[in-house]
């Protein structure tokens, strides 16, 4: 025997067990994205590299060292997409979507990126993505918040919290980027190589750092917000009021900034303590550049990305009551004819009652093996065809999940019980 292959490391397979707890969670997403007007677009996985060197920037974590980069056969370097945003505003450019006219976009799939796998945290995972083009806010910025917090309470998850902060514009931060730079190289051999490193390339990530000693070090450093612009301290203080307005709870977080270089004024994470160390379940901002980075008319933008693997987590941890998918029935046909007549009826069933779903049994077996198959399935009833049924024209139902007898039903009968049986 050849030994068995196993999927790369941090890129996981959603098993059948899981995959109703996944789908749960897209389609309550999808309907209330739906709810607020947004439209779905899909994107290639593939983009040439120079989209996220442009988009993302050149010294941000993701693009030094996490993207996967290949050349193809033509010779063209390009990358497995990180993140969405960068494609979907290379599609808006590229379609004229977003000429004089509002975007309200949403996406979901896989996203690469070679980091260290340790939970929460893969090299590929899926999130979904929400992007509006054309509104300058501070209104939208205010209701895709409150798109979120819609979102956590249909998902049923609690104990979220709303970080926000704003970022002003480019001039506001070279100007704080320069003193949060002479004030670190006061206290330079204090700070993590990490932050040393980003000293030199990217200073403004330093806030964000997660080592303690470097956060104690930031107390004493400059803050952002006395650097903020006019006009974006007023964008801001709108956007507080209109959470507050909405009995939204947030925090401002001053360190908060975002590891995208296209970021600017408002800036947000959903975060939980529940995940551990990898708790920011949804990040996003406003990216009011980006559509100018490449090559398309300025345009005003905000959006955000959540995770789903720690969504997922979070309804797991919480024990989130999602849907059953088992089968409601399972077909137990023994003889050639009741194995015809069944493969039949069965067909008969699902256009007379499209919702229910229907195991039909297959590649024969005693009746003792096929009842426990219908058991394991998860099914709530069996429906029973033997050889003597079938001359009567008749089925058996029996109650795979409660202690009932079972009963006999004609052919012509057997769709009004069903309907009944499941409260239809
Ligand atoms: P982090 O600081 O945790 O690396 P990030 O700033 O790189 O996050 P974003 O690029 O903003 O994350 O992505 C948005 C969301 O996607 C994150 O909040 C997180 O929920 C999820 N996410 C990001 N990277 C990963 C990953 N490698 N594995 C699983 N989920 C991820
Ligand atoms: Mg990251």
């Amino acid at each position: 025997m050849v030994n068995a292959l196993q999927a790369i490391r941090g890129m996981n397979d959603i098993l059948p067990a899981q995959s109703s707890v996944w789908q749960f969670a897209e389609d309550t997403i999808r309907a209330v994205l739906e709810s607020y007007g947004f439209r779905e677009i899909r994107m290639p996985i593939v983009e040439k590299t120079e989209l996220f060197k442009r988009s993302i920037g050149e010294v941000t974590d993701i693009v030094e060292k996490e993207m996967y980069t290949f050349d193809d056969r033509n010779g063209d370097n390009l990358s497995l997409r990180p993140e969405g945003t960068a494609g979907c505003a290379r599609a808006c450019i590229q379609h004229s979507l977003t000429n004089k006219q509002v975007q309200r976009l949403w996406y979901t799939g896989p996203m690469f990126r070679h980091e260290r796998p340790q939970k929460g945290r893969y090299r590929q995972f899926y999130q979904v993505g929400v992007e509006v083009f054309g509104l300058e806010g501070p209104d939208v910025d205010a209701e895709l918040l409150m798109l979120t917090a819609r979102l956590w309470k249909r998902l049923g998850l609690e104990q979220l919290s709303l970080q926000v902060n704003s970022l002003g514009t480019s001039e506001a931060r070279d100007r704080y980027r320069g003193e949060l730079v002479v004030y670190l190289k006061t206290v330079f051999d204090q700070l993590d190589a990490d932050s040393q490193r980003r000293l030199e390339t990217n200073p403004l990530r330093i806030l964000d750092s997660k080592n303690l000693q470097v956060q104690a070090l930031l107390e004493e450093a400059p803050k952002l917000a006395d650097f903020i612009d006019e006009d974006s301290q007023a964008h801001f203080e709108t956007l507080c009021a209109l959470l507050d307005a909405a009995g939204l709870d947030y925090d401002i977080n001053p360190h908060l900034v975002r590891g995208l270089d296209y970021y600017g004024r408002t800036v947000f994470e959903w975060v939980t303590d529940q995940l551990g160390a990898q708790g920011t379940v949804c990040a996003g901002g406003r990216y009011d550049v980006l559509m100018e980075y490449l090559g398309g008319r300025a345009t005003p933008a905000v959006g955000f990305a959540l995770g789903l693997e720690r969504i997922i987590a979070l309804l797991e941890n919480q024990g989130a009551r999602v849907p059953d998918a088992s089968p409601h029935l399972y077909i137990v046909t023994v003889g050639e004819q009741a194995q015809r007549q069944g493969l039949l009826l069965s067909e008969r069933l699902r256009d007379a009652l499209p919702k229910l779903r229907i195991v039909t049994h297959c590649g024969g077996g005693s009746f003792k093996s096929q009842f426990k198959k219908a058991d394991r399935s998860g099914a709530r009833y069996a429906l029973v065809l033997g050889e003597d049924e079938v001359q009567r024209r008749e089925i058996g139902i029996k109650p795979l999940r409660e202690r009932k007898d079972q009963e006999t039903v004609s052919y012509d009968a057997l769709d009004g019980r069903l309907a009944q049986l499941f409260d239809w």
